[in-house]
């Protein structure tokens, strides 16, 4: 398995912040194997860096969908609209979603299914808010997202990976533990495998929440983290690339 270091912008850069990031990055990394790098710029900037990214070893990635391919769906962008820019990826029920946009596991599971079905790779994103974690109920909800987020392709889990995004990590400075993290990834990969009936080994289980160039290192290490999902630490080309260094 090749693990995935994916940056996920969120609403920063515009197409030319994102051009001229593309352009400084791209040559960083283009000596690197062994990982599979993505970035996933905001939708207006898809365009430009999709034409960059021709030729390279970055994938695109896609910071949400809409699960219908086209209609009066005012504000939305549909699975044919990335695919045409040769996107690969899409984050689907990030916590920014689900907490600030109201997005339920019923929606996040509509769309990872119409994602799966136009040949995205959904990145589908869990985590428990720090009241979810003092009250012991972590795995409950970890459990709950996966389970309605991948309902009706428990056979076909490969298709999909994961991110492990505690809420309280997210933004904040505060990582989680190697300890903290390889718990929850641990169980996460346990369930999945079950779930999927052993189909699992093609699931990455990436961690987000304040990986930087300075914790990357030790969190890597912990058997169950596959990969990154980064943001802030993503924006800076430099330290992206540390990142990915300090991944291999
Ligand atoms: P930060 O790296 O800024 O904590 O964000 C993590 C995240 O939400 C990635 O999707």
């Amino acid at each position: 398995m090749r693990y995935l270091i994916a940056a996920n912008w969120k609403m920063n850069k515009t197409v030319a912040e994102s051009i001229d990031y593309i352009e400084i990055f791209k040559d960083l990394v283009k000596e690197v194997e062994g990982v599979e790098i993505m970035i996933a710029p905001s939708f207006t900037a898809l365009s430009s860096v999709s034409i960059l990214l021709e030729k390279t070893n970055i994938s695109l990635g896609a910071q949400n969908m809409f699960y219908v391919e086209r209609g009066a769906y005012t504000g939305e962008i549909s699975p044919i609209m990335l695919t045409e820019l040769n996107v690969k990826y899409v984050i689907l029920g990030h916590s920014e979603r689900r907490h600030i946009f109201g997005e339920k596991d019923e929606l996040i599971n509509k769309k990872v299914l119409t994602a799966v079905e136009f040949g995205l790779r959904p990145i589908l994103c869990v985590g428990e808010t720090l009241e979810e974690r003092e009250l012991g109920k972590t795995m409950n909800v970890v459990e709950r997202q996966i389970r309605a987020g991948i309902a009706g392709l428990e056979r076909e889990i490969s298709l999909i990976d994961i991110a492990y995004e505690p809420v309280w990590a997210i933004g904040t400075g505060v990582n989680a533990t190697v300890e903290q993290a390889q718990e929850v990834h641990h169980f996460i990969r346990n369930l999945i495998n079950d779930i999927s009936k052993g189909n699992d080994k093609d699931t990455r289980i990436l961690y987000g929440g304040s990986v930087n160039e300075k914790n990357a290192s030790e969190l890597i290490k912990a058997p169950d983290v596959e990969g990154f999902l980064v943001g802030t630490a993503s924006l800076d080309p430099q330290k992206f690339y540390k990142i990915i260094l300090s991944s291999l």
